[in-house]
């Protein structure tokens, strides 16, 4: 990976554009140049769908529905592991190889329900993945800077349709490795991997039982120089831990690859295992039921996010909300009756 400076490849050139494009456009116009895989009109589409204003969501529904019918042919994959495991260098690495040895085009997206707190999203960061930034068969966003993790799921959930619109045929999520915002992205792919790396530590690396049977594929990355033999044994301890799961219905054994983003190992295998993870699924007809599952997970998803908002923005709510948290936290009622008298309120 070329050196990082401060500001080298802040400016994706592919949006440069964007300042001689016309400001408004109707929602067949989006759809038109999202389909043709115009990139400005496609983070376009995508700012729509962060946005908060009514209008703004929509048109930004329009959009959705007018791509849904081209959406859904890529693999979505996800990739968790706990920063400085080499996410962003791997994605980097491997990206560049599905571009140019397999031909993909690929999307990168991220959930990350803290950048909008702490103003550094993950992908925010505009040196990271230079290289990918700057390729034409890349296309990389932030994850979306402000809500409830909720909120940013959905939106990320709208954002794949409308990059596979726009001929995406792999898309990457990267969740940062802590909370929940695993389940989340484990909800909305189609394979969910996890980075891990030798020596760290297993508390460290959130290897709790729960994150380890979410992964579909284990990669132990930084395997170089002299972490080689280091990370050949992670990987037997690793598979001798994932061992101890029973199989699901789906009966894969979750592969484990020692790989290096830096000297670009691992990255041929890597593809072979999803590869066979998604043959192996179509066969046993349960790639079918995933999409589905994520669909209901979108639908779920939706309406807690909206009924949460609703009650939240509603203006009695924002006005009694301080006085009950108040009296909770002085202990003069319990956050049980407080919890009523608010959703009294909103009745
Ligand atoms: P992230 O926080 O998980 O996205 O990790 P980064 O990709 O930013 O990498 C964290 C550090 O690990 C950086 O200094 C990278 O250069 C280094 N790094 C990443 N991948 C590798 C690798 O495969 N081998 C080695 N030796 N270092 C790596």
């Amino acid at each position: 990976m070329s050196k990082k400076t401060p500001h080298s490849g802040s400016i994706n050139p592919n949006l440069l554009g964007a300042i001689s494009k016309p400001l408004k456009l109707n929602a067949q116009e989006y759809i038109n140049g999202i389909l043709k895989g115009d990139k400005v009109i496609l983070s376009r589409a995508i700012t729509l769908v962060e946005s908060k204003r009514r209008e703004d969501s929509e048109l930004a529904q329009q959009i959705i529905e007018g791509c849904l019918p081209h959406s859904g042919k890529s693999l979505r994959i996800g990739f968790t592991g706990i920063p400085g495991v080499g996410k962003s260098s791997w994605i980097e690495s491997f990206g560049k190889h599905l571009i140019t040895v397999e031909n993909k085009k690929l999307a990168v997206l991220a959930v990350d329900p803290s950048s909008g707190v702490s103003h550094g999203s993950i992908l925010g960061d505009k040196t990271r993945m230079e290289e990918l930034t700057q390729d034409k068969n890349a296309f990389i966003r932030p994850s979306p800077s402000s809500g409830s993790l909720g909120g940013v799921a959905r939106k990320t959930r709208e954002t794949i349709i409308l990059c596979e619109a726009a001929g995406y045929d792999t898309i990457f999520i990267e969740t940062v490795g802590v909370g929940q915002s695993e389940t989340a992205v484990k909800e909305m792919v189609d394979i969910f991997v996890l980075l891990l790396i030798a020596g760290a530590g297993d508390e460290l690396q959130g290897i709790k039982r729960g994150i380890m049977e979410m992964a579909d594929l284990v990669l132990i990355n930084k395997s170089d120089g002299d972490n080689i033999k280091r990370a050949r044994n992670a990987m037997l301890d690793i598979k001798r831990a994932l061992h101890l799961f029973p199989l699901d219905e789906r009966n894969w054994t979750v592969p484990v690859i020692t790989t290096s983003a830096l000297e670009k190992t691992g990255l041929t295998e890597t593809f072979e295992v999803l590869e066979k993870y998604k043959r192996h699924m179509v066969t046993k007809g349960l790639f079918d039921k995933l999409r589905k599952d994520q669909n209901a997970h979108w639908l779920k998803n939706t309406i807690e996010e909206a009924v949460l908002s609703r009650f939240y923005n509603d203006p009695s709510i924002a006005t009694e909300y301080p006085d009950q948290l108040e009296k909770v936290l002085n202990g003069r009622v319990s956050p049980y009756t407080a919890a009523q008298n608010l959703l009294k309120k909103k009745d």
